[in-house]
């Protein structure tokens, strides 16, 4: 009896001390904080503090600076045409975000009121259709590349759509993005699509 008298009162006072000590920690961590906000208070507020980059490791400055290389310009953030206006929705063919009042849907895509017309007043043809999956996107970011560059390049307007097909037998839904051209300029573009993103 006396045995387990002495037991409780152990657990007791452990229990006791366990509380005591976190209650302390709690007590120091608020003087700590409170001081803190007394010593950077007369500074003026710097959301961006210069760490010097030389007490970084090598990796952390190389993130670093890939992360600024990326940074978003103004202009990429804003519609193109309402520079208060955030841009929400990209034009399937020059790609730019523009706000919801400069952008028209067309078929499943939208675009933009230079581009809207454009496709509207021509035929337009399929050039290649890409078979993607999700464990292997690099096929769709090869294509994606290519409609890039020869809208900058070349000058030339396409599309893509996303066109989605249910396997019935695997009961898995396959991904196809189809490009489409103008009719007059199919021929030249086929020319310059190339060979990995039809293989
Ligand atoms: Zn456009
Ligand atoms: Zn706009």
């Amino acid at each position: 009896m006396m045995e387990q008298t002495a037991l409780i009162l152990i657990i007791v006072t452990l229990f006791l001390l366990v509380v005591i000590v976190g209650l302390l920690s709690i007590l120091i961590y608020r003087m700590f904080k409170t001081g803190t906000i007394v010593a950077t208070a007369g500074k003026p507020a710097n959301h961006h503090p210069d760490i010097s980059k030389s007490d970084l490791h090598p990796g952390i400055v190389k993130r670093i600076k890939e992360i600024e290389k990326i940074k978003p310009k103004r202009s990429d953030l804003f519609c193109p045409n309402h520079s208060e206006e955030p841009g929400e929705v990209m034009c399937a063919i020059c790609d730019k975000i523009y706000c919801k009042s400069c952008i028209k849907s067309f078929k499943t895509l939208h675009f933009c009121k230079e581009h809207l017309p454009l496709v509207m007043r021509h035929d337009w043809e399929e050039i290649v259709t890409v078979k993607t999956a999700t464990h292997d996107p690099e096929r769709g970011v090869r294509l994606y590349d290519f409609k890039k560059e020869i809208f900058e390049k070349n000058d030339l307007p396409t599309y893509i759509e996303t066109h989605y097909k249910i396997n019935v037998d695997s009961d898995y839904i396959e991904t196809y993005l189809v490009m489409y051209a103008m009719k007059e300029s199919t021929e030249k573009i086929k020319k310059l699509l190339p060979e990995n993103i039809l293989t």
